[in-house]
This record gives C-alpha cells, structure tokens and sequence, in this order.
C-alpha cells in the first residue's frame, strides 16, 4: 500500500507525485486513460506570470453575452439545462466584480512567482528534457482596441511589479523578426516561459516510475471514493479496490464527478479549447505570442508551430467543432503572412477541457469533511504554469507542514470547500 494514492495523471497528478516522493512519500497514480493524456496534453504550454487576470473578471460577462450565440466566438456557453451550469454561473457572474478580480491576483501572482523557479529546477533533473525555453511572451495587437486590451493587461501586471516592455512596431521587429506588416505593435513579458506539455508530463512520470518511489496504473478508471466515518477506506476502479493513507483527488474536469461519489460538490466546469498543431513549419517565431484580436495563442515548439484558443463551456463534449478550429486558424495568415490552410491538414487538431471554478482559482487543500482527501484541481488557463507549485503546496499539506508558498489567507481562499457556505 502507497502513502498516498493520486486519481489522475495529468500536469497537477504528475507534478503532486514528484513533490510528494521528494517529502518521502511513496505514491500510487491510477489514471483512466494515459498519462498527460488529458488537457495536459496538446495546450499553448506557456507559462504565464503575464496572467495574473482570473478567468472571473470584470466585462466578461458582458462580452460573452455578446459572443453567446455566436459559434465561431472566442468565449460560448452552450446552452443547457444543468442545475450545475446554472449555479457556476450563478457564482461566476458576482466573482466577476472589480474588488474580487484585484483580491485573487496577489493569491495568482504568489503561486505563478513560487512555482517559476520549480520549473528550472524540473529542467535540471538529469535527462529530462521537456522543451522549456525562456523567451517571454508577446502579447500583439493589430488595432486600437487590441492595444488597450493589452496595456491595460500591462498596467494590472506592472501593478503587481512585475517587468512589461511596451514596444512599437520597430522595437517588435527588432526583438522578433518574423512579426508582420500588420502589427501596430506589442507587450513583451520577459518572465514568461514556454514548453511542450505533453512531454513534460509524460517525460516527468517516467523519470518517477524509474526512481521506483511512484507507481502508475494506466487505463485504471476510478469509480468510486467508499467512505467510513468521515474518511475513505477505499478507491474502487475497473481494475479492483486500492487503499492508502492519504487519497488527492487530481481528476482535472472529471474531478466533480468522481467526487460526487462521496457526496461532495465541487463546482469545476469543463472550459473546452482547442489546438492545432502544425508539423514542419516554414517560419517559426522564437517567441510565443498571444494574438489579441483573435485571443489565440502560438508557441513554437521543436519542429512544430501550435495555434490554442477558445473557451466553449459546454460540458464534457469532446466533439470537435470545426467552426472554432477555423477561428483561431483565421488569425495565422495575418501574424503569418506565409501561412498555407492547406497545412491544416497535415496538423493534429486537439481538443482539451480546462477544469474551471466560478471565482477563477484553483481548489488545493485538503478537505474539511474527509480527512484523508486532498484536492488539487480548477486550475483553468494556467494549469501547466501551476502544477509544480501545487504538487509542492499538496506534498507540504500532506506532511502536514506548513506551507511556504502562500499565505494561510490564500489558501482558505484556495480552499475545497469554499463554496459550500
Ligand atoms: C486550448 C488550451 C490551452 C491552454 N494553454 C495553457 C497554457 O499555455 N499554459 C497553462 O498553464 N495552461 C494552459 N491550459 C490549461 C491547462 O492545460 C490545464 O489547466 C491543465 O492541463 C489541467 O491539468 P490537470 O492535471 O488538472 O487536468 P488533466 O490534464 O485533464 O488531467 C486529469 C487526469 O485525470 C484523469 N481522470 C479523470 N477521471 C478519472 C477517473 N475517474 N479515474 C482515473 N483517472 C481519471 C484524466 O484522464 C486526466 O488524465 C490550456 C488549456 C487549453 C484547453
């Protein structure tokens, strides 16, 4: 039997493993399909200290009424009649005031700065290689108002002190040659980083298997959390029963169902997006880039160009809608003047679902009802910047130490069972 027992192997499974074996924690995963196989897998891989704005802002909900019944927005809801939908709208809708946005950015901007240096220190455990680069991020824009969306996001981020560089179209040029014409101009955020998510995952629990401490069961599907007294006796799956002291619920945004088995209500929904990923490109930026107009991302990757984006709350629907695909394909001519469609077709168009809570911050605690329950997981658009701070935050909790990251405040903010009051 494990010390501790982790339901999912994605970004924030994976990274609470390591953490949790370098406390002295012997570790079991059991993950449903592959390792880093979910969401972790085909996103922008950017790590964003430039995203301290939670997904629960102000003007959200007035843009995405005006892009709800559009099908090729940025933004969509799916409408739906989901006593569940309705309440996290419900809640998102009073997260999204100007006081909660600026109280949740420290409580972003603590765990982004915490878990940077985590991820030098990842890339430096002896042969694994997960593409990270430290090259920044560009935010670009091609009109007026996608240059104040973009100062405005500078303004907030400089706020918090962090470093912004305001460039015009020389100054861009001369930091990434292949932006184009049409670019008026740009931020650069030079703490940003970028990898290749998929391999970080996949890369990070090999190495693990190979230090013996971890153990990972693929295509083993939890079914049910069985509880005794405040306190779980047992973790049922397709493959048989497994126990251990501790269990930390990582399922990303299958996490409320598996919860649900014990009675608990975690308010996490799906947030689809899509990627695509082009083999081969002819010109390949050296810096990522997140393109304002269209809110779309791209990261260079080796031998690959990615294009991510969209948020489509519409459950676990895992149909790719071609209309979507499209308007985030429609931006790369413009950013991309050599840009082909017919390229498309030889590219793999992904589709993962982000694990969103109504306030815009991540559940990572453990819980109050069960005792032995951790959970880590609604950790939406910035899941790849935050697993190593959370592994780390999970395996302090776990040991019951206390947690150097963040203060007391923000984790009861972070906590599991805030909504429940
Ligand atoms: C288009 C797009 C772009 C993004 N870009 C970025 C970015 O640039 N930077 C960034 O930081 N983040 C980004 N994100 C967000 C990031 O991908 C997620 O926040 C992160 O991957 C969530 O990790 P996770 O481990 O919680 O979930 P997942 O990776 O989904 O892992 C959960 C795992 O649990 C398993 N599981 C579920 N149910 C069960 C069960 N019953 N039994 C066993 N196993 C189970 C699943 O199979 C899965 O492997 C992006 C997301 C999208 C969609």
């Amino acid at each position: 039997m494990s010390d501790v027992l982790i339901v999912g192997g994605g970004a924030i499974g994976i990274c609470s493993a390591h953490y949790l074996n370098q406390a002295g924690f012997s570790v079991t995963v059991l993950e449903k399909s592959e390792v880093g196989g979910a969401c972790s897998h085909g996103n922008a891989g950017l790590i964003v200290p430039s995203h301290v704005v939670p997904l629960a802002a102000p003007g959200v909900i007035s843009q995405g009424l005006k892009w709800l019944f559009n099908s090729s927005s940025p933004f969509y809801i799916k409408p739906r009649l989901s006593s569940d939908l309705i309440s996290w709208i419900w809640r998102f809708r009073s997260a999204c005031s100007e006081s909660r946005m600026r109280r949740s950015m420290p409580i972003i901007h603590e765990l982004i700065q915490a878990s940077l240096p985590l991820f030098d220190e990842l890339a430096a455990i002896d042969d694994l290689s997960f593409g990270y680069r430290k090259e920044g991020l560009l935010m670009l824009f091609a009109k007026e108002k996608g240059r104040q969306d973009c100062l405005k996001g500078a303004n907030l981020a400089r706020g918090m002190g962090m470093p912004v560089e305001e460039l015009d179209q020389e100054a861009l040029r001369a930091l990434e040659p292949h932006v184009p014409d049409g670019i008026i101009g740009g931020v650069y955020y030079p703490q940003d980083a970028h990898l290749d998510p998929g391999r970080f995952v996949t890369a990070l629990a090999a190495k693990l298997k190979q230090k013996g401490q971890t153990t990972i069961h693929t295509q083993t599907e939890v079914t049910e959390l069985v509880e005794e007294q405040g306190k779980i006796v047992a973790v049922r799956t397709n493959q048989g029963d497994f126990t251990a002291d501790q269990i930390l619920l990582a399922g990303g945004s299958w996490s409320p169902l598996i919860a649900r088995t014990l009675g608990l209500k975690l308010p996490v929904q799906a947030a689809k997006g899509y990627s695509i990923t082009l083999p081969g490109p002819t010109v390949s930026p050296r810096i990522p880039m997140i393109l304002a107009e269209a809110k779309a991302t791209v990261t260079p990757l080796e031998n690959q160009i990615r294009f991510a984006g969209t948020l489509e709350l519409a459950g676990l629907d895992p149909s790719i809608n071609r209309k979507r695909v499209a308007s985030i394909l429609k931006a790369a001519p413009t950013y991309f003047p050599d840009f082909r469609a017919e390229s498309v077709s030889r590219g793999q168009i992904w589709s993962g679902f982000r694990p969103c809570t109504p306030d815009g911050l991540p559940m990572i605690g453990r819980s109050d009802r069960f005792d032995n329950l951790l959970v880590a997981t609604g950790h939406a658009m910035i899941g790849i910047t935050l697993a190593p701070i959370t592994g780390k935050i999970i395996s302090e909790i776990a040991a019951e130490q206390s947690v150097q990251a963040t203060s007391a405040q923000s984790l009861a903010d972070l906590s599991v069972e805030r909504f429940s009051a």
